[in-house]
Parts: C-alpha cells; sequence; structure tokens
C-alpha cells in the first residue's frame, strides 16, 4: 500500500511543506493539504502542479474540531500528520492524531489563545497518550526551535564532551520594502517578541525586560547586526537534554524601525489579546492588526537579502577550551525561485518536510513525544545539505 501524507495548515509555511513533500514524492506518496480555508489549499496545490509536476489533494478542516478530524483521518487514513497550522491547534491535532494511530509533527510549541504562554507542559503531557496508540510525536521540526536542536545535538555529539554555554543567534536580513511587516504569522510573532526575554543560568530561569539585553553579532555573509535577548521555545528542552549546560540565550537580530513600530503598537494596544468592545462589537486588537497588516506569504515576491540563523556553542574536548559556530544561510529570492516562498517560510518548511522524511523512512523513529535534540542529527544534517539549507560549522570563531 503507497504511503500517505496528511499538512494541515495552508499558511506560507504550509505552501514550502506541499512544495518540499512533492519534491520528495517517491517518499511522502500520496499528499493532501488541508486547511481552514480551501482555497488557499486550491491555490498551492494549481503551483505545485505546474511547478513540479506532482498533484496534491486538498480538503477543508478544522483543526479545532477534534471529532471532525478524526472521522477525516479514519477516512484518509494517512501515516503521518504535518502540522503547520498555528500553534494554537497543536493539542486538538495531537488527540486526533492518538485517537487514530497516526504519527505526528509540528514546528511550534502549543500556546494557549487567551495567554501568550511558550512551554511544552501540555504537549510533554500527551507522551504517555502517543506510547499507548504506539505513535510518535516530533514536537519543534522548524528551524528555530528545529535544525537550531539538531545544531545543538551535532556540537555535542561531534565537538565536545561537555557544552557548557549555547547563544542561538537568529538573524534576518531580509528586506520587503514595506514600513512594517512580519515574517510569519503576525500574531504568533508580535506576541513572541513583545513577550519579556528570558535566558538560563545555573539550573535558572533569569527574566528580563522586552529587548533590554541587546549584543552586536557578526553573522557571516550578512555583517554586524543588533542582536536582542528573547525567550524562544527550544531552550526549555535543550536545558534538559544537553550534558553540563550552564548557560543558554536566544538573540534575535530586529531593526530600528521595526522596534519603533512595534513599541508604537503595544503602547497604543494594537498588542493586545484581550477582547475589547468596538461600536458593539467584540474585537481582540493583535487579531485586528493581523487584517490590516500585509499577508506574511505576500512577502515572498519582494524580499530580498538573507537570513542566518545558527548557534555558538563553547566547552570542553578532551580537557581543552573550545567553540563551535554552526550557521546556515539562506537567500530570500532563491527560496521564491523554488518554491514561491520567502526565507523564513523555506527555513521552517524544510526542516518540517525532513523530519516527517527521517520518520516515514523509519531512520528516526520511536514511541511517545521527543523533541529533536533527542533523535541522531547525522541523518538531518546530511538531509539539510541536500534539501536546500546548507549548513556551515567554524571552529573557533573569529568575528572578522
Ligand atoms: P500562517 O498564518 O501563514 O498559516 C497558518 C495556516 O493555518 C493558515 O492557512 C490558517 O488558515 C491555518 N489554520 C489556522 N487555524 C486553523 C484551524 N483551526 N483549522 C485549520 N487550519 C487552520 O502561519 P505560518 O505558515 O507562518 O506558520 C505556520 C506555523 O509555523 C505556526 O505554528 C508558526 O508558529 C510556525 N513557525 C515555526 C517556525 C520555526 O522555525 N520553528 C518559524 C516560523 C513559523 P486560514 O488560511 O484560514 O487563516
Amino acid at each position: 500500500m503507497s504511503r500517505k501524507t496528511l499538512i494541515i495548515g495552508a499558511g506560507g509555511v504550509g505552501n514550502v511543506v506541499a512544495f518540499k513533500c512533492a519534491m520528495n514524492a517517491d517518499v511522502f506518496g500520496e499528499i493532501t493539504l488541508a486547511s481552514r480555508t480551501v482555497s488557499k489549499c486550491d491555490e498551492i496545490a494549481q503551483n505545485v502542479k505546474a511547478k513540479v509536476g506532482v498533484a496534491i489533494q486538498t480538503k477543508q478542516l478544522d483543526a479545532d474540531n477534534v471529532d471532525e478530524m478524526i472521522a477525516y483521518f479514519k477516512e484518509l487514513q494517512p501515516n503521518i500528520v504535518i502540522n503547520v497550522a498555528l500553534p494554537y491547534q497543536d493539542l486538538t491535532i495531537m488527540d486526533a492524531c492518538s485517537a487514530c494511530g497516526i504519527d505526528y509533527l509540528d514546528t511550534a510549541n502549543y500556546e494557549h489563545p487567551d495567554t501568550a504562554k511558550f512551554e511544552y507542559k501540555e504537549q510533554w503531557a500527551r507522551d504517555g497518550q502517543f506510547k499507548e496508540a504506539d505513535i510518535m510525536g516530533l514536537l519543534g521540526s522548524g528551524f528555530d526551535p528545529g535544525a537550531t536542536n539538531i545544531f545543538c545535538a551535532y556540537a555535542q555529539k561531534h565537538y565536545f564532551d561537555e557544552i557548557y554555554t549555547i547563544d542561538i543567534l537568529d538573524c534576518n536580513a531580509g528586506d520587503h520594502g514595506y514600513p512594517f511587516a512580519t515574517n510569519f504569522n503576525p500574531e504568533i510573532n508580535l506576541r513572541e517578541v513583545s513577550a519579556k526575554g528570558r535566558y538560563w543560568e545555573n539550573g535558572e530561569w533569569v527574566e528580563t525586560e522586552p529587548m533590554e539585553i541587546m549584543q552586536v553579532w557578526d553573522y557571516p555573509e550578512v555583517g554586524p547586526k543588533d542582536s536582542y535577548l528573547l525567550y524562544h521555545e527550544e531552550m526549555e528542552s535543550l536545558v534538559k537534554h544537553i550534558k553540563g549546560l550552564k548557560r543558554i540565550r536566544f538573540f534575535m537580530t530586529f531593526g530600528q524601525s521595526y522596534l519603533t513600530h512595534m513599541k508604537c503598537l503595544e503602547n497604543v494596544g494594537m498588542l493586545g489579546i484581550e477582547e475589547v468592545e468596538h461600536n458593539g462589537c467584540k474585537i481582540v486588537p493583535i487579531q485586528f492588526l493581523k487584517t490590516l497588516l500585509p499577508d506574511p506569504a505576500s512577502l515572498g515576491p519582494r524580499t530580498k537579502g538573507k537570513t542566518n540563523i545558527g548557534i555558538y556553542a563553547k566547552g570542553i574536548k578532551d580537557g581543552q577550551e573550545k567553540s563551535v559556530y554552526i550557521y546556515q544561510v539562506k537567500d530570500h529570492e532563491e527560496c521564491y525561485a523554488e518554491v514561491m516562498s520567502q526565507g523564513v517560510s523555506y527555513t521552517t518548511g524544510v526542516p518540517a518536510m525532513i523530519g516527517a522524511k527521517l520518520m516515514l523512512e523509519g531512520i528516526w523513529s520511536g514511541k511517545g513525544v521527543f523533541n529533536m535534540e533527542q533523535l541522531d542529527p547525522d541523518p538531518f544534517m546530511e538531509e539539510l545539505n541536500k534539501q536546500g539549507l546548507p549548513w556551515e560549522v567554524i571552529e573557533d570563531y573569529k568575528p572578522q
């Protein structure tokens, strides 16, 4: 019987996953793209057919509705569900997968629509349910989380006896020409960057004000950029799984114009996640803002420049202190030429496809719920090189 793959979510990332699965159709078999708005699935399917020559099926599906998903999963019987809808749907899709005995993968940890918390607690709590259903759940198989967790696991496996510190360094030097836009779902993106910062040191989380800590990092092929400390979800699992770790931090680059826009929106209440009354209707300010901002999927044809995302680890090998910088550089225009998406969706969608490919091929297997760094990094690193995200390793990096 040939394999079946179900992708849920037809946004920027869903578009890349659909393209890349179609480009690896020998592994993914019959591909279906399901989402809330089926016309978006149909448009992606048409583009995939025109550019890759592979037909994919489409389906209207409400991923907030567990019963609807269970009925559909039983009918379709996919081998894997790739969840690239929003983090709000993680738990409902996980529950439908465990009810039907289908492997699961996502790219972002669960968030409750009413509280901006970023934590794995509720997904990890489904480990027993996944074991009982004899299925695998792979959490956070995007770029960060995702490839960054794998870079840490690769550094641990090949370069260190113990890693003491890790900085995850995320630079998007792309320019889309709009005064203000976000590169992926605006609601998720703005909730993340307007939250308090947090890093982990000597066994404890240290909280900072939003954007309180800044360092300039010299990103290869991009140059020096202001990089701000944020909380980011992969740190929660990495502190559990990286041996000897004493500190882990996450930095992301922002230009002054982005920060000024964001501060202004925040000051006037437009980033609020609570309902407010407006002319007799109830609206959530950040959702209304999403309606006004450019659709991230529309940034593809106009974004120029590069992304550079990596990890800088310091630790000890054979009694000697050393450091390793592992990073990946991607050009936005190259991404658009290949799959009609900008680099942020591309660098998320390709690792999602790779994680699913390794699961379908049985190269990565297990029962229960896993974070990326718990799996062997080598096959994933090989696939990154083959599937459009080649990486570099520099030992004892000295910025130019
Ligand atoms: P988009 O907002 O562009 O797309 C989300 C898609 O999910 C839309 O097609 C939307 O439907 C669909 N959707 C939303 N709710 C439902 C529902 N209840 N049922 C069915 N479909 C639904 O987001 P992105 O593509 O930018 O991001 C997708 C995911 O990737 C997010 O979880 C995001 O956090 C994650 N991400 C991860 C990164 C990483 O490196 N790990 C980086 C960037 C993103 P509709 O079209 O009707 O709105």
